[in-house]
């Protein structure tokens, strides 16, 4: 008897939820992650590696977002947090690049004003970052502070009147070359807290380059930022932002959505991993059809269902407010790891394919680098949860 042919177009478990857990989203959430995967699939995946190649973003997709009307789901749209996390893994699972600029305007930028900025404030602001009129990026790593940022923040702010003056530098902030807004934190040199402000960077003082030669989020425009003297009314000192602890309510949940990025990159290996095996035929056979191949397969799904089932109990925390950043933490430490693992499986299935980016799984493994790292390295993440489970800090 021959294999059965099987056509790559008509896989099961197409859209990766192999135990359905997107059957606990309402009726209505779940037609609109349908919509939005469609919407992904015709908009983001088709010129996502030519971006990446070419080091650009893609403004044009701007609009197409806004209209999306995708800026947060569940603080502004009531969305459960769920819905965000998959949505979330969904625009990964597309192109972590176009996930990551949402990301930052979304979570790090809008989130910040949500949790930090004053009534009054978010009234004046938030109706144009919700509709994308203007883009924010988040400025909180340095060029000298990194993991240690929260006790090592260099940028200063010094009240001058009803002004403050900013002076530093910012390192990796994401958007930041074209943003129209950026939120910085600095060290207020009377009390020596980290404050937030809402900088305008078309004012004096403020610098953007962007950081070439990446290997991962190639699409992502990452800037190195200067502040020289630059002039902020006190109308933008975020009202609560007043020191780190604050800051670290904006992280504990973005940190989630790292981890949903997690998730939705080791379905993008599986996606393109199985369709490759299916297709590509050895010794006169599908490579899907080797068991050793099947294997590999097994573990990616392995990986990213374990993944997945740890980020829909979170997210049911999270909605119950039951969820503190040991929990964020874990899940970034515990997801990334397993990502890290799917992607170089993936990659190895691909054969010498595998590193050339035309066939997306190079881009794929590139890009988990940049998670595995981002808000909040893996180690650091282990330690915050290991200083959560023993009351001892193993880092300060
Ligand atoms: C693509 C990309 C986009 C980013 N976007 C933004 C952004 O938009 N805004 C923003 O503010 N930041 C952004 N970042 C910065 C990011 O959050 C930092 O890179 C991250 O926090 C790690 O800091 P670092 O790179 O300085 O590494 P370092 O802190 O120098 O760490 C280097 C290594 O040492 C390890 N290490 C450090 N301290 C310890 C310890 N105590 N114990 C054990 N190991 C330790 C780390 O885990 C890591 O492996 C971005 C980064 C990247 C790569």
């Amino acid at each position: 008897m021959g294999q059965r042919v099987i056509d790559p177009n008509d896989l099961p478990y197409a859209d990766g939820d192999f135990y359905a857990f997107e059957s606990l989203l309402s009726e209505a959430e779940r037609a609109r992650l349908l919509d939005v995967r469609d919407w992904l699939a015709k908009e983001v995946r088709p010129i996502a590696v030519d971006c990446w190649n070419r080091a650009e973003f893609p403004m044009e997709i701007i609009p197409k977002l806004a209209d999306l009307d995708m800026v947060s789901p569940v603080h502004r749209q009531g969305y459960s947090n769920l819905f965000a996390g998959l949505m979330h893994a969904e625009f990964t699972r597309a192109d972590t690049s176009i996930a990551t600029f949402m990301g930052v305007h979304d979570g790090l930028f809008t989130g910040s004003i949500e949790a930090l900025a004053s009534k009054e404030q978010q009234d004046a602001w938030l109706p144009d970052i919700y509709a994308m009129k203007k883009i924010g990026a988040f400025g909180l790593t340095e060029p000298l502070g990194g993991s240690d940022v929260a006790g090592g923040t260099r940028t200063t702010a010094q009240r001058d009147g009803d002004n403050w003056i900013l002076n530093g530098a910012k390192r990796w902030i994401g958007n930041a070359t074209f943003s129209d807004w950026v939120v910085i934190y600095a060290r207020d040199v009377a009390d020596d807290q980290v404050k937030g402000f809402l900088v305008d960077t078309s004012t004096p003082g403020y610098s953007a380059t962007k950081i070439e030669n990446k290997i991962s989020l190639r699409t992502v425009q990452n800037a190195d930022i200067t502040l020289a003297n630059l002039v902020v009314s006190d109308d933008f000192h975020l009202k609560g932002a007043n020191s780190f602890r604050d800051t670290n309510k904006v992280l504990k949940v973005t940190r989630l959505g790292v981890a949903w990025q997690a998730v939705g990159q080791q379905l993008a290996a599986f996606d393109v991993a199985r369709r490759y095996a299916v297709e590509r035929h050895q010794f006169g056979k599908p490579l899907a059809s080797f068991q050793l191949v099947q294997d590999q397969l097994v573990q990616i799904l392995g990986n990213a269902v374990a993944s997945m089932g740890m980020m829909v109990r979170l997210a049911q925390m999270e909605d119950d407010g039951q969820a503190k950043d040991e929990h964020s933490a874990l899940a970034k430490a515990f997801t990334t790891a397993r990502m890290r693992e799917s992607v170089a499986l993936g990659r190895g299935i691909l054969g010498g394919n595998g590193i050339v980016a035309d066939y997306e799984m190079a881009k794929i493994f590139a890009d988990a680098e940049a998670i595995y790292s981002y808000e909040g390295t893996h180690e650091i993440n282990s330690l915050v949860t290991g200083r959560a489970i023993t009351g001892l800090a193993a880092f300060v």
